[in-house]
């Protein structure tokens, strides 16, 4: 029967070609390097992972795009084809007692269901457009992206972490949107009943994007079952660009082509997808604290982090615990991802997203109800995983009107060299940080702020504590000058420059600087002692000018003239400007240096 399947498929090629994927089997033994030489191809199954993956299998699966025939030709190994795509619709259609029942999802039918949980449960779910909420182009073929969100009081938007779950990047992978459905469907039917479900939907806004490539999936069922790119025209009759190899984190380090042809082909630039680009822009508008994405196959949890990159000590001892607890949970193997230019290894580089790529089953498209069976086993990862907190969770605010910070966040134990961020939110500020336990100093910087450093002590994985942080706005430089030494009885001028008109200002005068007037996060150099206080009042003549309105160049000047006695002499005073606008802690915007005066004979 195969021989006459080959006949009859080689004569159709002859025929007409379907300009879709080839699939070959390779004899190993028919070169020593075989395994190298296939390794730039799209390589299936535990072929794609290495030598040490093999276990002893003389035969490797590739699939080869039609631009890539004439290449794969020139390496001259021993092969077989064994297939070529055809529609996924009529392999579905088909009688064949192995054939793929009509069970997975079309792009239309993903999009349907979304819309049936959000009718069905209108109080938790919510159908989002996401290319017209982040205002992002459609796909090559005119699609839109489509999430369900599914968080409590869903029709409000609520300060809550958000975790995002997507896959399908990969067009023929049919299996994986059924991973994420079921999570969307096992949620939103499990709020009622289930204490760790209805926690999950309570305290967190779920995204899950079940399609990460719609016009890929398409043509899937339409033309070629082998399909796994997105549909970019590269001319020449030639399509699509690995989506994920598209990220523009170690983009093109490793593991992807620069050949248009290639099914690993990571396209024109960095970021260059319109999919990539739509995700890309959710991920910056909610900074998600978590990311899990499912492809096929492997039943495996793959290393954030690509074999050509390495991660800080304290990054990977992070990835590596909560890594092993989702395999374990799912009786997955772990391993090292093929490439760079992944989406898991941009969500934590740009955002610090605790991020796993997940491949479920042990091929694309096998019969419906392996998939189904494969589900149930994921199913209890993908629980504990959504109620996974980070190390911090709180918020980054302005010292000025607590205005909420997009921030980046730095923690120095996890030795990240690379750029790797966590950030905060624009609309609320909200932090997290996935950190090794222990002590390590957070550099957080957010836009016209100055950026703070201080310790900070993880706890045990699995606990989370609250972490807030206020930055101070920029200020223009404000200096205070003045003669540091006065003859009793002689007056001394105080110069007052802010760079900042027409403000109030005020130059308390104190006998002491230190240990100043904690307004946290600033210590004010002046101490708030007796005559602090009177000097919110008028001193003259003694002192004069110290409370007024700045002058259209944001300058004044006090008169300090001490008592002609000699019971003064020896004395020092201290001397702080500070100007005052609303929206800051005690009305206190800016303030000097602190400047003491000492008097003499
Ligand atoms: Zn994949």
């Amino acid at each position: 029967m195969r021989s006459l399947a080959f006949v009859l498929l080689t004569a159709s090629v002859v025929a007409q070609d379907p300009g879709t994927n080839y699939r070959f089997r390779v004899d190993l033994r028919s070169h020593p390097r075989a395994l190298a030489l296939i390794a730039n191809l799209d390589v299936l199954g535990a072929c794609s992972h290495g030598l040490e993956h093999l276990r002893g299998a003389n035969t490797c699966e590739v699939i080869v795009p039609p631009g890539e025939l004439a290449a794969f030709r020139r390496l001259a190994l021993r092969s077989t084809l064994v297939d070529r795509g055809r529609p996924y619709a009529a392999i579905a259609r088909s009688n064949s007692p192995q054939a793929p029942d009509t069970n997975y999802f079309t792009v239309p039918e993903i999009e349907a269901e979304l819309l049936k949980l959000q009718t069905t449960y209108p109080l938790l779910a919510r159908r989002v457009d996401i290319t017209a909420l982040t205002n992002t182009s459609k796909t090559h073929r005119g699609h839109s992206m489509f999430a369900i969100v599914i968080s409590d009081n869903i029709a409000k938007s609520e300060d809550e972490p958000c975790t995002l779950v997507a896959s399908q990047h990969h067009a023929r992978e049919l299996n994986s949107p059924y991973m994420s459905i079921q999570i969307a469907r096992r949620l939103l039917a499990g709020y009622a009943t289930n204490a760790a479900i209805k926690k999950i939907i309570d305290e967190n806004e779920i995204w899950i994007v079940p399609c990460m490539n719609p016009d890929g999936v398409s043509y899937v069922w339409s033309n070629d079952n082998y399909w796994r790119k997105n549909r970019r025209d590269n001319g020449g009759g030639i399509f699509g660009v690995d989506l994920n190899r598209n990220y523009p984190f170690r983009w093109g380090v490793c593991g992807s082509s620069t050949n248009r042809s290639s099914n690993n082909y990571r396209g024109p630039s960095a970021g260059s997808e319109p999919e990539t680009k739509t995700i890309m822009a959710l991920a910056q508008l909610k900074r998600f604290e978590k990311y899990l994405d499912f492809h096929s196959s492997g039943q495996e949890v793959l290393h954030t982090y690509s074999p050509c990159t390495t991660p800080g000590a304290g990054t990977k001892a992070v990835i590596e615990y909560w890594r092993g607890k989702l395999a374990a949970k799912m009786s997955y193997r772990v391993r090292n991802p093929s490439a760079s230019g992944e989406a898991p290894e941009w969500h934590w580089y740009e955002n610090g997203s605790l991020s796993y790529l997940v491949e479920v089953g042990t091929s694309f498209q096998p019969s419906f109800s392996v998939t189904v069976a494969e589900e149930k086993r994921v199913w209890p990862g993908a629980l504990e995983f959504l109620g996974w907190g980070p190390s911090f969770r709180g918020h980054v605010r302005s010292l000025k009107d607590s205005t909420p910070l997009s921030a980046v966040l730095d923690a120095a134990s996890l030795g990240s060299s690379l750029g790797e961020r966590s950030r905060s939110d624009a609309a609320r500020g909200r932090l997290h940080l996935w950190m090794p336990p222990g002590t390590s100093a957070l550099t957080t910087k957010a836009t016209g702020h100055d950026s703070a450093t201080g310790n900070v002590t993880a706890p045990a994985y699995g606990t989370t504590r609250q972490l807030d942080r206020t930055l101070v706005p920029n200020l223009p430089a404000t200096t205070l000058t003045a003669p540091s030494t006065l003859k009793i009885g002689k007056p001394a001028t105080l110069v007052f420059r802010t760079g900042d008109p027409a403000k109030a200002y005020w130059i308390p005068m104190a006998f002491g600087s230190s240990p100043g007037l904690s307004i946290p996060p600033r210590t004010l150099p002046i101490n708030p002692d007796p005559l602090f206080f009177l000097s919110m009042g008028s001193l003259a003549p003694i002192y004069s000018g110290h409370i007024g309105t700045l002058d259209t160049r944001g300058e004044a000047s006090a008169r300090f003239t001490p008592p002609n006695s000699a019971a003064f002499i020896g004395f020092r005073f201290w001397f702080t400007g500070m100007t005052f606008e609303t929206g800051w802690p005690l009305g206190i915007k800016a303030f000097s240096n602190a400047h003491s005066i000492t008097l003499t004979r």
